[in-house]
Parts: structure tokens; sequence; C-alpha cells
């Protein structure tokens, strides 16, 4: 091993990642008295969450009457009943504090005209146990994302934590006990390498939406905690749960929010009919994503889409004025413009389904304790370590996320995990010697990949994965594009060895990172693609062509990858918590998903 010298740090809680569930877990453990240290990559306002459009859902029932159950009903069906139902009917009631408690932090809220926080209506989400669209998601016109940080952001100033911005996390620390120690990172700025010991490390790194050529997300969403934790040789869960949103921008892939179906949009096809009519009856524009990015894939692929290649679908928006549109959705005609040229005052923008979040990530407990499960015991945890938000799977989402219970998931586990390190740990606890080997996975990843003297570029490689995973695990999955994509993208993985970064005259200043990002994002795609090519049905997100129905008997369980250091990936599976929290809520029982 190169001799680096290592800059070391030490902290009860760190945290890596800065967006929305990141900061409020830093605040929260800072409040708890915890010296508590925040490492992210970019500049914490920068982080993805500031992208976050249409708003954050909570049964405040300002518009009309609304009931937590009613949200957690919503969920679970959204969910495809493979979300657990403990921790859904946890984040649902917890909702209407979280947003009050959002409201008292600042978060400057669209209101109503006597006052109180705006709600629009969102996809999936209906008043009485299914029966029409309700006004439920908590918006900040169509900028909640970008309120949202700013305002955890200024709280976790208030707090005593310690901010490392930019610095990127290489590699936890694993002791020989199977505990997590802490995290190595690279300061970005300087080269230097810093060793952080801590008693929890809690993982809060945001999705894997780059593993996509077309993808709603940042640059930024690589997928580094999901490769942290691979490589720490703890499994992911669910992660064939890709879920693509209705409207991306044709082209650029930009996202324009569901708010915008929310407050009267709609979809039309080369015909000009308004399609989701006949797929979804009762929501029609409001369903869920995957019924209403499937339904849009049928249209095109039967000749029905608009456009000079009938390759896309209209977003009507004209006829809600322009008044409204300057009013709750100024961001949107603003990008829309940009990057389509359109004027969605006047006519309709070109739309795709565009892969947008991560359903599956990090196993965790809805403590936000990151699970290692055995044989006796699925709901095992791994002591120091935790995960939150996109990257983690708790799992709220199951098969499928609705709008706004992203938002939501990250203030509310953000939350759960600083209250569960304030229940059992003090601040300030000694700490064990670091184990022998304390940090040399992450430097040895780094020499490697610094004197990797190959013949394949990064980019090169990276643009080969998204391209096979764009086509090969798809809005609609058969067994032979699955199978062709497992063999492609092992291929591509073992192509990995042969990067080249050596020669400094031809490498760019990011090339390591984006090097690094590479082995976690080829993680993220080799467990979505295996997963994704085992489970033999459809639920949620995953639609296979060949095993059309969803069979509960056999595939109501949560897929568990493991990728071992040579890239081979190993599945297994843990059951669905199939009761709640309390006994104010029955279990809600499997049935037919349709809306
Ligand atoms: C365009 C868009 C619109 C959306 N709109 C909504 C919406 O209206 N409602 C809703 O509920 N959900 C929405 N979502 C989803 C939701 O915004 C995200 O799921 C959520 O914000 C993720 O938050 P996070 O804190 O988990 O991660 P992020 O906000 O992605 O933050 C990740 C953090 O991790 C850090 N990081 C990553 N890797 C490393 C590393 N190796 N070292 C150090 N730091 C690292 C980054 O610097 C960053 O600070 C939207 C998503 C997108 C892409």
């Amino acid at each position: 091993m190169a001799a680096y010298k290592l800059v070391d740090h030490t902290y009860d809680v760190v945290v890596v990642g800065a967006g929305g569930a990141g900061l409020r877990a830093t605040f929260g453990m800072g409040a708890a008295g915890f010296k508590t240290a925040c490492i992210t990559k970019v500049f914490p306002t920068r982080s993805h969450t500031v992208a976050a459009q249409g708003g954050i859902g909570a049964s405040l029932g300002n518009m009309a009457e609304d009931n937590w159950r009613w949200h957690m009903y919503d969920t679970v069906k959204g969910s495809d009943w493979l979300g657990d139902q403990d921790a859904i009917e946890y984040m649902c009631r917890e909702a209407v504090p979280a947003v009050y408690e959002l409201e008292h932090f600042g978060l400057p809220f669209s209101r109503t005209e006597d006052g109180k926080i705006y709600q629009r209506p969102f996809g999936g989400h209906m008043r009485n146990y299914g029966e029409a669209p309700v006004q439920r998601a908590c918006a900040a016109a169509d900028r909640t994302g970008h309120a949202m940080l700013h305002t955890l952001y200024q709280q976790s100033l208030k707090h005593n934590a310690e901010f490392f911005v930019e610095y990127f996390a290489i590699d936890l620390i694993m002791d020989a006990d199977g505990s997590c120690r802490g995290v190595v990172a690279i300061n970005l700025d300087d080269g230097t390498i810093h060793r952080f010991r801590a008693h929890q490390t809690v993982l809060a790194t945001g999705g894997y939406g780059r593993a996509y050529f077309s993808c709603t997300s940042a640059h930024t969403c690589t997928g580094d905690g999901h490769g942290l934790v691979a490589r720490a040789g703890l499994p992911l869960q669910d992660m064939e749960f890709v879920q693509f949103h209705p409207t991306g921008m044709y082209g650029s892939g930009c996202l324009i929010t569901e708010g915008a179906r929310g407050e009267g949009g709609y979809l039309t096809n080369s015909a000009g009919e308004r399609f989701m009519e006949r797929y979804a009856p009762t929501a029609k524009d409001l369903a869920s994503r995957d019924v209403v990015s499937r339904a849009m894939t049928v249209e095109i692929r039967e000749g029905r889409g608009v456009g000079k290649g009938k390759d896309h679908i209209h977003l009507h928006l004209e006829h809600l004025g322009a008044e409204t549109l300057e009013l709750r959705l100024p961001g949107i005609t603003e990008t829309a413009k940009i990057f389509t040229g359109v004027d969605v005052t006047r006519d309709p923008a070109p739309v795709l389904p565009t892969v947008h979040y991560n359903m599956g990530g990090i196993p965790t407990n809805l403590h936000g304790e990151v699970l290692r499960p055995t044989k006796d015991n699925p709901d095992a945890t791994c002591p120091g370590l935790m995960a939150i938000g996109e990257t983690a799977c708790v799992s709220v989402h199951g098969a499928n996320r609705l709008g706004t219970n992203s938002l939501l998931d990250i203030v509310v586990f953000g939350r759960a995990a600083a209250l569960r390190a304030a229940a059992t740990m003090k601040p300030g606890a000694s700490h064990k010697p670091l184990p022998k080997d304390g940090g040399d996975l992450a430097v040895s990843r780094l020499d490697r990949l610094r004197n990797a003297s190959g013949d394949l570029r990064t980019a090169e490689v990276r643009l080969s994965m998204q391209k096979t995973m764009q086509n090969d695990a798809a809005v609609f999955r058969t067994a032979s594009s699955l199978g062709e994509g497992v063999k492609k993208i092992n291929e591509i993985q073992a192509t990995l060895p042969r990067l080249k970064l050596s020669d400094r005259s031809l490498v760019w200043n990011s090339d390591l990172v984006e090097a690094l990002e590479l082995e976690n994002l080829m993680a993220c795609a080799q467990a979505t693609i295996t997963s994704a090519e085992a489970r033999k049905e459809s639920r949620g997100a995953h639609a296979r062509e060949d095993f059309p129905d969803r069979d509960d008997a056999t595939w109501m369980k949560h897929s568990l990858a493991s990728i071992d250091e040579k890239g081979k990936v190993t599945l297994d599976y843990r059951p669905v918590h199939t009761y709640t929290l309390t006994d104010e809520v029955e279990y809600i029982v499997p049935k037919a998903r349709v809306y």
C-alpha cells in the first residue's frame, strides 16, 4: 500500500450526505448532544433534494377532510403490497407533525386564502380508501425541495454540527466483529485522505439514477452509499424497483412535476385523446406513476405517440391560464421553455417516462438501523451503521413510491435516526481502538484507480452501462431483455480493471472521483438487473411482459442482492412485514391494484 498520511477525526456520529435526509439527521444528532460531523461531496444546498418540485405528503386536511389512515392505505396500495406496513404506519402518522415542524423551522409553504399550508392533489393519493383524489401534497409553489433544503440547512447551522464540504466518502471502516467504526473520505480540494471514527455512521447519500442513460436525477446521484455497503459485504434490497416518472421533458430528461397534473394538467396521444381515462377510469392522469408510465409506453408502442418520431406524449397545461401557471408552477414554466423551447401557457409540453427514483436500497428498520439479515433473524442489524433517505429501503415505498412520499421519508426517517441514537447512545463515549486495517479498503481502491493504466476511459465504460440499463431494465421487461442485460452488465463490470487514469496528460481533474462513482454505480446496476431478472412476476414498477400478474404466493418478499469483490451477485430474500406498528390500524390485506 502506498504511504498515505491519513488525517484522523473522532466524532460520536458521522453523517455522510447533506440532502434532506442527511441534514435532518445531522441537526437531530447535534440537538441530542452528539459531537456530529456531516461529510458531503457537494455543498449542502446543491444536494438533489433541492430539485424536488411538487410537495411533501401529509394528511393535514387543509383543503378537505383527510386522514393518516387513508394516506397509509394509499401508500401500501402504491407499494403494491411490498412495503412494510409497520414502517408505513409510522411514516404516515408522523407526516402531520413532521410538516408542522418544518413550518415552524421556517419553510415558506404556499398558502390558502385563510393562511393555511396549501395542498395539491398528487398521483395515487385518494380520499376514503381510493374513492377520489385528495389534496395532500404540501407545496411551496413548485420549489418545495429547494425551500425544504434551505430550511434544514439553516437548522443545521443553528446546532453544533461540523461540515466537511466537498469531501467524498470512499469506504466504510468495518471491524472484524461486523460492526461499522467510521468512514474514510478524500478532501476534493487538496487530495488529503481523512479517517472519521464514529460510534454511528449514517449514510444519506441519495439515489443512483445515473446508472441509467436518461434520468431526472442530478449528476451526483451515483449510489455511493450503496457501493460502500456492498463492498462492506452487506446486501442491497429490492433494487429491481426503479421508478420511471411519466413526465420527464423529451430530450433533456428534466422533470415536470406531477403537481402539474395535480393542478389540472393532462396527457394526450397523437389523436388528441386523453388516453388515461381508458387505463385508470377513477384516478385518470393522477393514477400511480408506474401505471401512467406504462400507459404512455403502450400508446407510443401502438403508434399513437406524438412528434416526428411518434416517440413521445403531450402534456397540456395551457388551459390552466398564465396566471395559475405563474403562481403554482413558475419553475416548470421556465424550465420547459429552456429545455424544450415550449411556452406551456400556449402549447403542450413534449414528455416521456424517465428514470426518477430508486425504491430499493440499503435495508433498514424504521429506526434507520442497517440490516444484516441472517437465516434465523431476517431483521438483524449491523451495529454502528444507519441509512436514511433515498439510499435506504425501509421499506415504505415497496415496489412503487407515491409522489410526495420521498420528501416525507427523508424528514421522518432522518429524525427517527437521531431519536434512535439519543435513545441508545451516550454523547462522548470512549472509542475502541480502530481495527488494524482501518481504512485499508479505501486507500487501496484509491491507489488502484490512480495508477490504473488500462485502455478504457471512465466515461466510455459508464456510457455502456447506462445504455444497457436504459434498454434492458426499462418500463417493460422480458426474460430475453433481462437475460441479455445481466450478461452485458457483467461483461461491462469485468472491464473495470481496464480503466485508464494513470496517464495524467489524458486525465481530467474529476476523473478519479468519476471512477470511484462508476464503481458504485456498477454495483447498483448489477444488483438492479440481476434482481429484476430473478423476479418472475409484475409488481409496481417492475413490469414483466412474460409474467404480467402479481404473484403474492411466491413473490411477496424483499430481494436481497450481495456482490462479492469479483462482482459476482448472489440473491437471497427476506419476508415482508405483514403487520402494523400499533393496534390503531389493521393490516391492509393484499388485493388487486386498480385506480
Ligand atoms: C427532479 C426531482 C424532483 C423530485 N420531486 C419530489 C417531490 O416533489 N416530492 C417528493 O417527495 N420527492 C421528490 N423527489 C424525490 C426526492 O427529492 C429525493 O428522493 C430526495 O430528495 C432524496 O434526498 P436524500 O437526502 O436521500 O438525498 P440527496 O438529496 O440526493 O442528497 C445526497 C447527499 O449525499 C451526498 N453524497 C453522495 N455521495 C457522497 C459521497 N460519496 N461522499 C460524500 N457525500 C456524498 C451528496 O453530496 C448529497 O448531499 C424528486 C426527485 C427529483 C430528482
